[in-house]
């Protein structure tokens, strides 16, 4: 039985583009008891495997998390199989406002300690005890309410290109460091505001939530299925849009346009720009915000330094890179002190 990727990401592509069929970007999360996470990756990568599904699955002792690609000819029976997994039954399903074939070329299931890395110890409070869900037309309601306090549990490089008008947008590089954060603000009014999360898809504020819970709030409401599923309703329903920028998300597309508001910079020369880029130096790798301009002047490299190792023959990179464990700066920091106009 194979339980492992057999074909590189190269041939994959080959094969998704011979194809030529439509694939369907979606992904899910839940929250549950898992007693044996390891008999539960398998037989979710036997089946999925058959249903020719690429992506990235986390499963642990606490639930499972889930970013997919999926043929779309597929779909029906890959619902199915989720519908036959009791604690997934009717789980609900982000799919991705852009149509991309190529979202993920690999199927990866891994068993975690944790289905988000959120740095908190489980057993301090339980997180099926979550807060209210909201969708997006209560959700806009209640951002227009002067006791709510709006917080973007994300990362301060996904919140600075795209965010809901008047949120707090930690400055952090952790959700376990937004979650102090926001707490010593809101100290003095656990019991008489209204604090409203979001994130890209609700994992991190189905946490949050139950975690504020437990610390004394009293009202506590999250963003159903997060900026994904808000942008879905908000265009169904015809509702007015409150996003502004970009949705930040974890595949190779970086993020999705969600309104034309530009809010960010440049991180090199300071003009308006909200595309994330990844410096060209395989050395450095630093996730930053770069013009075309900039991109074209400095070869896609995110300093005058990297730039000079790029332009080196390969065989010379690889002997600078020997020896040096390169850190992997792509989706963790984000920070650098090369990056001039980096607020
Ligand atoms: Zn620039
Ligand atoms: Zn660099």
């Amino acid at each position: 039985m194979q339980l492992y990727n057999t074909l590189s990401a190269r041939e994959r592509e080959k094969l998704i583009e011979e194809a030529g069929k439509d694939r369907l970007t979606i992904s899910f999360y839940k929250y549950a008891h898992i007693g044996n996470p390891q008999i539960l990756r398998n037989h979710l990568f036997i089946n999925w495997h058959e249903m020719d599904v690429l992506g990235r699955i986390y499963v642990a002792y606490e639930g499972v998390n889930a970013q997919l690609s999926v043929p779309a000819d597929n779909f029906s029976a890959f619902k199915e199989h989720l519908d036959s997994i009791s604690f997934l039954e009717n789980v609900r399903l982000n799919i991705a406002v852009e149509q991309d074939n190529k979202s993920f070329l690999k199927l990866k299931v891994k068993i975690r300690g944790k289905i988000v890395a959120d740095g908190l110890s489980d057993d301090t409070f339980d997180v099926t005890n979550k807060g209210v869900h909201v969708g997006a037309e209560k959700f806009n309601e209640l951002i227009e309410d002067p006791d709510t306090v709006l917080v973007d549990m994300r990362n301060h490089y996904e919140s600075e290109i795209g965010h809901f008008k008047n949120a707090v947008t930690p400055d952090v590089d952790t959700f376990r460091d937004s979650l102090d954060i926001i707490e010593n603000d809101l100290k003095e009014h656990k019991e008489d505001k209204k604090l409203v999360m979001y994130c890209t898809g609700g994992i991190r504020c189905e946490k949050a939530s139950a975690y504020y819970k437990h610390k004394g709030f009293k009202n506590v409401f999250q963003l159903e299925g997060g900026i994904i599923e808000y942008t879905r309703q908000v265009k169904a329903q015809n509702l007015e849009n409150k996003f502004l920028g970009k949705n930040f998300v974890f595949d190779h597309r970086r993020s999705e346009r969600i309104s034309e508001d530009v809010i960010s910079n440049c991180h090199q020369c300071g003009k308006p720009c909200d595309t994330h880029v990844n410096c060209a130096n395989e050395a450095c790798h630093l996730l930053f915000i770069q013009c075309e301009e900039c991109a074209k002047a400095m070869n896609e490299c995110c300093s005058l330094e990297c730039k000079e190792v790029h332009a080196l023959p390969y065989e010379e990179q690889k002997r600078l890179r020997k020896g040096k464990h390169a850190s992997n700066k792509i989706f963790k920091k984000g920070r650098s002190e090369v990056l001039k106009y980096k607020r």
